[in-house]
């Protein structure tokens, strides 16, 4: 039994007088301010009816609004066969940056009004859900991993330290272990952090290289030119890591890519050659795994054979091996599908790609590091990126800090002390995690599997108009690009003169200028509302130059470049008649174009 010791003669109801007891006076035996509270108690006593109920079964505002809420996005989404925005006004209601001229309100608003405000911000914006859509590697997100992201926010748990997040912790430590599984990986021996985009990711993956490769680096700063190492095709974030890091874009050393925009092996064994030969550390090695447009793969395997073959000179530590799988991570789900049975019946058309993406995804599991996001081809909400490490002992401890004296470890798990972020939101987690649980494997084959159904019956669709040609046939993601020329035009044969000849140079030029001003057509239709034949018309893009023509591969003629109307599904709702719509639209804006 313990016992408190008091002081002889201490009674514990003697008190001394409280100096401002006005404090006291300002409240009802129910809570509220009373009449001749000062404005301050009114305001709070306003917000603690406001602010989300900490108790069962009180009246709850958060509740009250979230029912709201329901409502005023509904209203927010078109009727059936509506444009592909949200509400009813297309139009951009600001002007750039005179609306920055803003001042915070004097009073306090009313609840309702803001959220109000919040919905009319959705006007106009591209309803995603909307099988119109299909202009960019924008997904819907599913709806439990919205729900999921959603109890971040209103419960908050911080991924700085095991005290602060608790078993919500499981979400990021059990993303690692599926995804580790996923590669090939040993779960247990690897490690994740989900970070702020594919960029966080990258900037991850290059600093692993830095940190492991140049001793001292963190104390001294980086002050050997180490290379970072990508392909001609590597998404721009190399500049914003490079830079950030202060590593410096200038030590950014690209790799030729080949015909099918894969990093050309031969070439990176030539460079690491002669790096090599002058004594220069490379840091971290990149393989696009997917990538953005064109779902090229890098040749992951043949990569790490060639770190192993040229290692770094004498005194600096071994290169990191860096995967951006952020966009194409996904196909990973094919790597043991089973192509015999066919379980899920997708078609002959699609099976061979599958088969190829899942193969070409199997090697991840010879990265040192892999970008995933959740965000692209993950139909998650933003931002969910996951930066997943294979030996989570090594990256954990050489990135090692201490914490500050207010945090107390009160656990295994501590992110604080390697992270780049100090106070992190669940919320990316927590939609990653519920992805991989909600979709399963073969949710998530279904998912990527039917939209590449929807792909290939728009090719052989394009393909069945004399006028229009696909050129990218080779790729195997979701996008297709496609030219349309002027009515009774062979389009296979003018095509072919217009990518290999350089007499056809104008008539690729010509077309070129048409192709974009179709897309701008198109674009101003979607925009504005516009209907063709009264139904609502697609939200695509295009592309000014997704390859070179044949006579010109060094790039010297920097118009001899082929544009491409773009569409990029991604949207489980899209049907045959979508894609059948797509292209007689693309036909209407031609025509309208033409039109003398
Ligand atoms: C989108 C993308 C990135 C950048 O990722 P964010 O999540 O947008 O920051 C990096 N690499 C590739 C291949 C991408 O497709």
């Amino acid at each position: 039994m313990s016992i408190v010791t008091r002081a002889a003669g201490a009674n514990s109801d003697e008190k001394r007088p409280i100096p401002h007891p006005n404090y006291e006076g300002h409240w009802n035996a129910d809570g509220s301010a009373n009449a001749h509270a000062p404005k301050w108690a009114k305001y709070r006593a306003m917000m603690v009816g406001e602010f989300p109920s900490p108790f069962r079964g009180q009246k709850d505002e958060l509740a009250h609004q979230i029912k709201h809420f329901v409502e005023k996005i509904d209203r927010l989404r078109p009727e059936i066969g509506g444009p592909a925005y949200l509400g009813t006004k297309p139009a951009l209601t600001y002007i750039y940056p005179d609306v920055k001229n803003i001042t915070v309100r004097q009073e306090m608003s009313k609840i309702d009004d803001v959220i109000d405000d919040v919905i009319e911000l959705y006007q106009g914006a591209a309803n995603i859900g909307s099988p119109l859509a299909m202009f960019n590697v924008v997904p819907q997100p599913n709806t439990a991993a919205i729900i999921a992201s959603m109890l971040g926010q209103v419960f908050p748990s911080n991924y700085l330290e095991e005290e602060t997040a608790w078993n919500v912790a499981r979400a990021e430590l059990e993303s690692g272990g599926m995804l580790a599984n996923l590669f090939g990986w040993n779960p247990i021996e690897a490690g994740c952090l989900y970070t702020y985009g594919g960029a966080g990711s990258f900037t991850y993956g290059t600093k692993y290289g830095l940190t492991r490769v140049l001793p001292n680096v963190r104390k001294t700063g980086v002050r050997t030119d180490a290379k970072i190492i990508c392909s001609q095709q590597a998404h721009y974030v190399q500049q914003t890591a490079t830079d950030w890091l202060g590593v410096g874009m200038d030590n950014i050393v690209h790799v030729r890519t080949d015909e099918a925009n894969e990093m050309d092996v031969g070439h990176l064994e030539e460079i690491l050659k002669d790096l090599t030969a002058r004594k220069i550390p490379v840091a971290t090695i990149i393989c696009t795994m997917g990538t953005t447009d064109a779902n090229a793969f890098d040749p992951i395997a043949k990569v790490r054979k060639l770190i192993d073959r040229y290692p770094n000179p004498a005194g600096f530590g071994k290169a990191i091996l860096y995967a951006d799988a952020v966009c194409g991570w996904s196909w990973i789900y094919f790597k043991d599908y089973d192509f015999e049975s066919n379980p899920l019946g997708f078609s002959n058309r699609i099976l061979p790609i599958v088969k190829r993406n899942g193969q070409a995804m199997a090697e991840l599991s010879h990265a040192d590091a892999v970008g995933i996001d959740f965000h692209k081809l993950g139909w998650a909400p933003y931002v969910s990126s996951c930066f997943m490490y294979k030996n989570a002992a090594e990256f954990e401890s050489i990135h090692r800090r201490d914490g500050g004296t207010y945090l107390q470890a009160r656990g295994a798990y501590n992110p604080m002390y390697y992270s780049l972020e100090v106070s992190r939101a669940p919320s990316g987690a927590l939609a990653g995690w519920a992805t991989l649980k909600y979709f399963g494997k073969e949710g998530m084959q279904a998912i990527l599997g039917g939209i590449l159904e929807s792909k290939y019956y728009l090719l052989d669709l394009i393909g069945s108009h004399l006028d229009m040609i696909c050129v990218n046939e080779e790729d195997s993601g979701f996008v297709t690009l496609f030219r349309v020329y002027p009515k009774g035009t062979d389009a296979k044969a003018q095509y072919k003169r217009e990518l290999n000849d350089p007499a056809s140079r104008a008539d690729l030029l010509k077309h070129n200028k048409m192709t974009e001003t179709i897309g701008n057509k198109l674009f101003k239709w979607y925009r504005e509302g516009d209907k063709v034949e009264g139904h609502y018309t697609p939200y695509m893009s295009f592309t000014t130059g997704f390859r070179t023509t044949a006579y010109n591969r060094d790039e010297k003629d920097p118009e001899a470049v082929v544009y491409a109307l773009k569409s990029f599904p991604m949207n489980v709702a899209i049907s045959p008649e979508t894609m059948k719509w797509v292209l007689h639209c693309v036909h209407a804006a031609r025509d309208e174009v033409l039109k003398p």
